[in-house]
Protein backbone atom coordinates (compact mmCIF):
# COMPACT_ATOMS: atom_id res chain seq x y z
CA UNK A 1 0.00 0.00 0.00
CA UNK A 2 1.42 3.26 -1.12
CA UNK A 3 1.04 6.71 0.08
CA UNK A 4 -0.40 7.49 -3.37
CA UNK A 5 -3.24 5.12 -2.83
CA UNK A 6 -3.41 6.58 0.20
CA UNK A 7 -3.58 10.08 -0.83
CA UNK A 8 -6.32 9.34 -3.37
CA UNK A 9 -9.09 9.88 -0.67
CA UNK A 10 -9.65 13.47 -0.64
CA UNK A 11 -11.79 13.72 2.18
CA UNK A 12 -10.74 13.79 5.72
CA UNK A 13 -7.34 14.36 5.15
CA UNK A 14 -6.31 14.76 9.25
CA UNK A 15 -7.71 11.55 10.00
CA UNK A 16 -5.64 10.17 6.60
CA UNK A 17 -2.13 11.83 8.19
CA UNK A 18 -2.75 9.82 11.31
CA UNK A 19 -3.57 7.03 9.36
CA UNK A 20 -0.21 6.95 7.51
CA UNK A 21 1.69 8.21 11.42
CA UNK A 22 0.42 4.83 12.83
CA UNK A 23 1.14 2.78 9.66
CA UNK A 24 4.91 4.11 10.25
CA UNK A 25 5.02 3.52 13.50
CA UNK A 26 3.60 -0.12 12.83
CA UNK A 27 6.77 -0.35 10.25
CA UNK A 28 8.72 0.82 12.83
CA UNK A 29 7.87 -1.67 15.43
CA UNK A 30 7.80 -4.96 12.60
CA UNK A 31 11.54 -3.44 11.69
CA UNK A 32 12.82 -3.32 15.51
CA UNK A 33 10.81 -6.84 15.92
CA UNK A 34 12.39 -8.13 13.04
CA UNK A 35 15.75 -6.98 13.90
CA UNK A 36 15.52 -8.29 17.68
CA UNK A 37 14.16 -11.77 16.34
CA UNK A 38 17.43 -12.12 13.53
CA UNK A 39 20.34 -10.45 16.62
CA UNK A 40 18.62 -13.21 19.02
CA UNK A 41 18.95 -16.31 16.58
CA UNK A 42 21.49 -15.25 14.33
CA UNK A 43 24.43 -17.46 13.61
CA UNK A 44 26.63 -14.75 12.27
CA UNK A 45 29.70 -15.13 14.96
CA UNK A 46 29.87 -11.66 15.40
CA UNK A 47 26.63 -11.01 16.11
CA UNK A 48 26.50 -14.32 17.99
CA UNK A 49 29.33 -13.65 19.82
CA UNK A 50 28.16 -9.56 20.42
CA UNK A 51 24.53 -11.17 21.82
CA UNK A 52 26.66 -13.55 24.11
CA UNK A 53 28.29 -10.87 25.82
CA UNK A 54 25.48 -8.54 26.31
CA UNK A 55 23.66 -11.59 27.42
CA UNK A 56 26.13 -12.23 30.10
CA UNK A 57 26.16 -8.57 30.96
CA UNK A 58 22.89 -8.41 31.53
CA UNK A 59 23.52 -11.78 33.71
CA UNK A 60 20.24 -13.37 31.69
CA UNK A 61 22.65 -15.63 28.91
CA UNK A 62 22.87 -18.68 31.27
CA UNK A 63 19.75 -18.83 33.44
CA UNK A 64 21.29 -19.93 36.45
CA UNK A 65 24.89 -19.82 36.62
CA UNK A 66 26.46 -22.36 37.92
CA UNK A 67 28.45 -21.47 41.20
CA UNK A 68 32.35 -21.68 39.89
CA UNK A 69 34.87 -24.06 41.29
CA UNK A 70 38.02 -23.03 41.79
CA UNK A 71 39.98 -25.94 40.00
CA UNK A 72 43.12 -25.90 42.63
CA UNK A 73 40.51 -26.71 45.49
CA UNK A 74 39.49 -30.00 43.73
CA UNK A 75 42.85 -31.97 44.35
CA UNK A 76 43.06 -33.50 47.81
CA UNK A 77 45.04 -36.27 47.42
CA UNK A 78 44.09 -39.79 47.86
CA UNK A 79 40.49 -39.14 49.97
CA UNK A 80 39.11 -36.69 47.47
CA UNK A 81 38.37 -38.47 44.66
CA UNK A 82 39.55 -36.25 42.02
CA UNK A 83 42.83 -35.83 41.49
CA UNK A 84 45.10 -33.61 39.29
CA UNK A 85 48.31 -35.23 38.15
CA UNK A 86 51.68 -34.17 37.82
CA UNK A 87 53.74 -34.61 34.18
CA UNK A 88 55.35 -38.19 33.22
CA UNK A 89 58.82 -38.27 34.37
CA UNK A 90 61.85 -40.01 32.30
CA UNK A 91 64.79 -40.20 34.76
CA UNK A 92 64.47 -43.81 35.11
CA UNK A 93 63.79 -43.79 39.04
CA UNK A 94 61.63 -46.72 40.06
CA UNK A 95 60.18 -46.31 44.27
CA UNK A 96 59.02 -49.27 46.00
CA UNK A 97 56.82 -49.68 48.90
CA UNK A 98 56.80 -52.01 51.12
CA UNK A 99 53.27 -53.10 50.62
CA UNK A 100 49.74 -52.30 48.92
CA UNK A 101 46.81 -50.87 50.88
CA UNK A 102 43.98 -49.56 49.59
CA UNK A 103 43.62 -46.89 52.45
CA UNK A 104 46.96 -45.73 51.62
CA UNK A 105 47.96 -46.20 48.05
CA UNK A 106 51.23 -45.05 46.38
CA UNK A 107 50.88 -41.44 44.95
CA UNK A 108 51.35 -40.87 41.28
CA UNK A 109 55.19 -40.22 41.11
CA UNK A 110 55.82 -39.99 37.07
CA UNK A 111 56.36 -43.54 36.14
CA UNK A 112 54.11 -46.36 35.37
CA UNK A 113 54.75 -47.65 38.32
CA UNK A 114 56.49 -48.39 41.35
CA UNK A 115 57.66 -51.70 42.82
CA UNK A 116 56.32 -53.40 45.25
CA UNK A 117 58.38 -55.30 48.37
CA UNK A 118 61.35 -54.61 46.15
CA UNK A 119 59.82 -56.23 43.01
CA UNK A 120 59.83 -60.13 44.16
CA UNK A 121 56.89 -62.04 43.66
CA UNK A 122 54.57 -62.92 46.16
CA UNK A 123 50.77 -65.02 46.03
CA UNK A 124 48.50 -65.87 48.00
CA UNK A 125 48.73 -69.73 48.61
CA UNK A 126 45.72 -70.62 46.59
CA UNK A 127 48.09 -69.09 43.00
CA UNK A 128 50.12 -72.23 44.16
CA UNK A 129 47.64 -74.92 45.52
CA UNK A 130 45.78 -74.54 42.17
CA UNK A 131 48.96 -75.02 39.83
CA UNK A 132 50.14 -78.20 41.59
CA UNK A 133 53.03 -76.39 43.17
CA UNK A 134 53.87 -77.36 47.01
CA UNK A 135 56.80 -75.67 49.23
CA UNK A 136 59.47 -77.88 50.14
CA UNK A 137 62.75 -77.49 51.59
CA UNK A 138 62.44 -73.39 50.90
CA UNK A 139 61.25 -74.06 47.16
CA UNK A 140 58.25 -74.05 45.12
CA UNK A 141 58.29 -78.15 43.23
CA UNK A 142 55.66 -80.52 41.62
CA UNK A 143 54.91 -83.30 43.79
CA UNK A 144 56.92 -86.10 43.30
CA UNK A 145 60.52 -84.72 41.64
CA UNK A 146 63.39 -84.35 44.11
CA UNK A 147 64.43 -81.17 42.70
CA UNK A 148 62.51 -78.47 40.56
CA UNK A 149 59.09 -78.22 38.79
CA UNK A 150 58.35 -81.39 36.01
CA UNK A 151 55.96 -79.13 33.70
CA UNK A 152 54.08 -82.45 33.27
CA UNK A 153 52.59 -82.48 36.72
CA UNK A 154 51.79 -78.47 36.41
CA UNK A 155 48.36 -77.50 36.46
CA UNK A 156 47.49 -74.64 34.05
CA UNK A 157 44.55 -72.69 35.19
CA UNK A 158 43.22 -68.87 35.02
CA UNK A 159 41.06 -67.78 37.96
CA UNK A 160 38.98 -64.89 38.05
CA UNK A 161 37.33 -63.72 41.56
CA UNK A 162 34.01 -62.33 41.47
CA UNK A 163 32.70 -58.91 41.34
CA UNK A 164 32.25 -57.08 44.49
CA UNK A 165 29.15 -55.71 45.73
CA UNK A 166 30.05 -52.38 43.97
CA UNK A 167 29.95 -54.37 40.40
CA UNK A 168 33.83 -53.90 40.97
CA UNK A 169 37.04 -56.87 39.47
CA UNK A 170 38.43 -57.63 42.27
CA UNK A 171 41.87 -60.16 41.15
CA UNK A 172 42.92 -62.61 38.41
CA UNK A 173 45.26 -65.12 38.43
CA UNK A 174 46.65 -67.99 37.31
CA UNK A 175 49.63 -70.19 36.20
CA UNK A 176 49.55 -69.09 32.51
CA UNK A 177 51.52 -70.88 29.67
CA UNK A 178 50.76 -71.72 25.67
CA UNK A 179 48.16 -73.75 27.36
CA UNK A 180 46.23 -70.82 28.40
CA UNK A 181 46.76 -68.75 25.23
CA UNK A 182 45.30 -67.80 22.05
CA UNK A 183 46.68 -69.73 19.22
CA UNK A 184 49.41 -67.43 17.07
CA UNK A 185 47.27 -66.15 14.33
CA UNK A 186 43.59 -66.25 16.87
CA UNK A 187 42.00 -62.89 16.02
CA UNK A 188 40.98 -60.86 19.60
CA UNK A 189 37.22 -60.98 19.88
CA UNK A 190 34.51 -57.54 20.57
CA UNK A 191 34.68 -56.72 24.24
CA UNK A 192 32.78 -53.60 24.00
CA UNK A 193 29.78 -55.31 25.56
CA UNK A 194 31.38 -54.78 28.74
CA UNK A 195 31.26 -51.97 31.19
CA UNK A 196 33.60 -51.80 33.64
CA UNK A 197 33.12 -50.37 36.93
CA UNK A 198 33.48 -46.60 36.72
CA UNK A 199 33.06 -46.26 32.38
CA UNK A 200 32.40 -43.32 31.40
CA UNK A 201 31.86 -42.20 27.87
CA UNK A 202 33.84 -39.89 26.44
CA UNK A 203 36.66 -39.83 28.45
CA UNK A 204 38.70 -42.07 26.51
CA UNK A 205 38.70 -44.97 28.64
CA UNK A 206 40.45 -48.15 27.68
CA UNK A 207 38.56 -51.73 28.73
CA UNK A 208 41.82 -53.12 30.43
CA UNK A 209 42.26 -56.54 31.23
CA UNK A 210 43.64 -57.98 33.90
CA UNK A 211 45.12 -60.93 32.31
CA UNK A 212 45.94 -59.71 28.71
CA UNK A 213 44.33 -61.36 26.07
CA UNK A 214 47.06 -62.45 24.57
CA UNK A 215 48.15 -64.70 27.90
CA UNK A 216 44.79 -65.99 29.13
CA UNK A 217 42.37 -66.10 25.40
CA UNK A 218 39.86 -64.32 27.55
CA UNK A 219 37.65 -61.47 25.55
CA UNK A 220 34.30 -60.04 27.23
CA UNK A 221 34.74 -61.61 31.01
CA UNK A 222 33.52 -58.69 33.37
CA UNK A 223 35.82 -60.13 36.01
CA UNK A 224 38.62 -59.36 33.47
CA UNK A 225 38.05 -56.03 32.42
CA UNK A 226 38.66 -52.73 34.16
CA UNK A 227 37.94 -48.76 33.46
CA UNK A 228 41.93 -48.21 32.53
CA UNK A 229 43.25 -45.13 31.34
CA UNK A 230 45.24 -45.72 28.39
CA UNK A 231 48.52 -44.80 29.98
CA UNK A 232 48.16 -47.93 32.51
CA UNK A 233 46.23 -50.18 29.29
CA UNK A 234 49.18 -49.18 26.94
CA UNK A 235 52.08 -47.36 28.59
CA UNK A 236 52.04 -49.40 32.05
CA UNK A 237 50.78 -52.92 31.68
CA UNK A 238 50.92 -53.90 28.69
CA UNK A 239 55.23 -54.31 27.69
CA UNK A 240 55.27 -56.44 31.30
CA UNK A 241 52.58 -58.68 29.86
CA UNK A 242 54.79 -58.47 26.40
CA UNK A 243 57.90 -59.96 28.52
CA UNK A 244 55.54 -62.96 29.89
CA UNK A 245 54.07 -63.60 26.44
CA UNK A 246 57.55 -63.62 24.57
CA UNK A 247 59.04 -65.63 27.84
CA UNK A 248 56.41 -68.10 27.58
CA UNK A 249 56.34 -68.38 23.65
CA UNK A 250 60.38 -68.59 23.38
CA UNK A 251 60.55 -71.66 26.28
CA UNK A 252 57.04 -73.48 26.66
CA UNK A 253 57.62 -72.58 30.33
CA UNK A 254 54.85 -71.29 32.60
CA UNK A 255 54.49 -68.42 34.53
CA UNK A 256 52.48 -67.45 37.78
CA UNK A 257 50.68 -64.43 36.89
CA UNK A 258 48.85 -61.69 39.17
CA UNK A 259 46.38 -58.73 38.54
CA UNK A 260 44.84 -57.09 41.19
CA UNK A 261 43.23 -53.37 40.53
CA UNK A 262 42.98 -51.13 43.86
CA UNK A 263 40.53 -49.00 44.62
CA UNK A 264 40.11 -46.41 47.38
CA UNK A 265 36.72 -46.71 49.63
CA UNK A 266 34.04 -46.65 47.63
CA UNK A 267 35.32 -45.26 44.30
CA UNK A 268 34.33 -47.19 40.59
CA UNK A 269 37.51 -46.74 38.86
CA UNK A 270 40.65 -48.37 40.34
CA UNK A 271 43.82 -45.94 41.15
CA UNK A 272 45.99 -48.77 40.27
CA UNK A 273 46.66 -52.40 39.08
CA UNK A 274 49.63 -54.79 41.20
CA UNK A 275 51.17 -57.13 38.36
CA UNK A 276 52.93 -59.83 39.85
CA UNK A 277 54.84 -62.71 38.17
CA UNK A 278 57.21 -65.08 38.62
CA UNK A 279 58.62 -67.85 35.99
CA UNK A 280 57.75 -71.69 37.50
CA UNK A 281 60.13 -73.86 35.93
CA UNK A 282 63.29 -71.42 36.18
CA UNK A 283 61.94 -70.38 39.63
CA UNK A 284 61.76 -66.50 38.37
CA UNK A 285 64.98 -66.39 36.48
CA UNK A 286 63.13 -65.70 33.43
CA UNK A 287 60.05 -63.66 34.35
CA UNK A 288 59.97 -62.01 38.01
CA UNK A 289 57.95 -58.97 39.25
CA UNK A 290 56.04 -57.13 41.58
CA UNK A 291 54.85 -53.71 40.65
CA UNK A 292 51.86 -51.88 41.15
CA UNK A 293 51.09 -49.42 37.84
CA UNK A 294 48.97 -46.70 38.13
CA UNK A 295 45.80 -45.65 36.76
CA UNK A 296 46.51 -42.33 35.79
CA UNK A 297 46.70 -40.34 32.64
CA UNK A 298 49.70 -37.46 33.14
CA UNK A 299 48.26 -33.83 33.24
CA UNK A 300 44.72 -34.69 33.54
CA UNK A 301 42.14 -34.69 36.43
CA UNK A 302 40.44 -37.77 37.11
CA UNK A 303 37.06 -38.30 38.82
CA UNK A 304 37.61 -42.08 40.32
CA UNK A 305 33.83 -42.06 41.65
CA UNK A 306 32.25 -40.97 38.38
CA UNK A 307 34.86 -42.09 36.11
CA UNK A 308 34.89 -38.00 34.28
CA UNK A 309 38.57 -37.32 32.83
CA UNK A 310 39.63 -33.22 32.57
CA UNK A 311 42.53 -33.65 30.28
CA UNK A 312 45.33 -30.42 30.64
CA UNK A 313 43.74 -29.12 27.53
CA UNK A 314 40.39 -29.14 28.59
CA UNK A 315 41.20 -27.66 31.78
CA UNK A 316 42.69 -24.55 30.10
CA UNK A 317 39.74 -23.64 28.60
CA UNK A 318 38.39 -20.82 28.90
CA UNK A 319 34.25 -20.98 29.73
CA UNK A 320 32.34 -20.91 26.58
CA UNK A 321 28.60 -21.73 26.15
CA UNK A 322 27.04 -25.32 26.36
CA UNK A 323 23.90 -27.20 26.11
CA UNK A 324 22.96 -29.03 29.71
CA UNK A 325 19.87 -30.93 30.40
CA UNK A 326 18.82 -29.99 33.99
CA UNK A 327 16.88 -33.70 34.23
CA UNK A 328 19.48 -36.15 32.62
CA UNK A 329 22.43 -33.65 33.86
CA UNK A 330 24.32 -34.24 30.44
CA UNK A 331 25.90 -31.67 28.44
CA UNK A 332 26.75 -31.02 24.83
CA UNK A 333 28.14 -28.69 22.58
CA UNK A 334 25.11 -26.04 21.23
CA UNK A 335 25.54 -27.79 17.53
CA UNK A 336 24.84 -31.55 18.72
CA UNK A 337 21.38 -32.89 17.70
CA UNK A 338 20.97 -33.83 21.16
CA UNK A 339 21.33 -30.39 22.06
CA UNK A 340 18.84 -29.18 19.71
CA UNK A 341 15.81 -31.71 19.71
CA UNK A 342 16.27 -31.32 24.14
CA UNK A 343 13.10 -30.72 25.73
CA UNK A 344 12.32 -27.01 26.54
CA UNK A 345 11.65 -27.61 29.94
CA UNK A 346 15.28 -29.26 30.47
CA UNK A 347 17.39 -27.17 28.12
CA UNK A 348 19.14 -24.71 29.45
CA UNK A 349 22.50 -22.77 28.11
CA UNK A 350 25.13 -21.98 30.40
CA UNK A 351 28.38 -20.48 30.05
CA UNK A 352 31.50 -22.63 31.82
CA UNK A 353 34.25 -24.48 31.59
CA UNK A 354 34.07 -28.09 31.32
CA UNK A 355 35.86 -28.57 34.58
CA UNK A 356 32.77 -26.70 36.15
CA UNK A 357 30.03 -28.63 34.93
CA UNK A 358 31.74 -32.26 35.28
CA UNK A 359 32.81 -31.24 38.98
CA UNK A 360 28.82 -30.14 39.36
CA UNK A 361 27.68 -33.77 38.10
CA UNK A 362 27.36 -33.10 34.58
CA UNK A 363 28.79 -35.83 32.24
CA UNK A 364 30.08 -35.21 28.03
CA UNK A 365 27.22 -36.15 25.78
CA UNK A 366 28.39 -39.53 24.07
CA UNK A 367 28.13 -38.14 20.75
CA UNK A 368 29.08 -34.80 20.22
CA UNK A 369 31.76 -35.43 23.26
CA UNK A 370 31.96 -31.49 24.27
ZN1 LIG B 1 25.72 -33.84 22.44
Amino acid sequence: MSRKSESRQPNNSKNNSNKSQRRLALAVLLIIFAASVFFSLSNIPWIAEYREQLLSELGIGSGEEPDTVDPGTIGTGSQGGTITFGNAKDDGKINDVAALDSSALPDYDGHHYVTVTNNVPEFDQDVYDRAGLVYDNGRWKTPGTVRGVNSKDLAPYEYYGELDELGRCTVAYGCLGLETMPERDRERGDISSVHPSGWAKAQSWERCHLIAWALSAENANDRNLITGTHYLNYDGMRPLEEEVEHYIWNTGNHVLYMAKPYFAGSELVARGVQMTAWSVEDEGKGVSFNVYCFNVTPGATIDYNSGIVTTAEQAGQEARLYVINKKSKVFHYPSCDGAKSMSKWNREEVTATRLELTSQGYTPCGYCEP
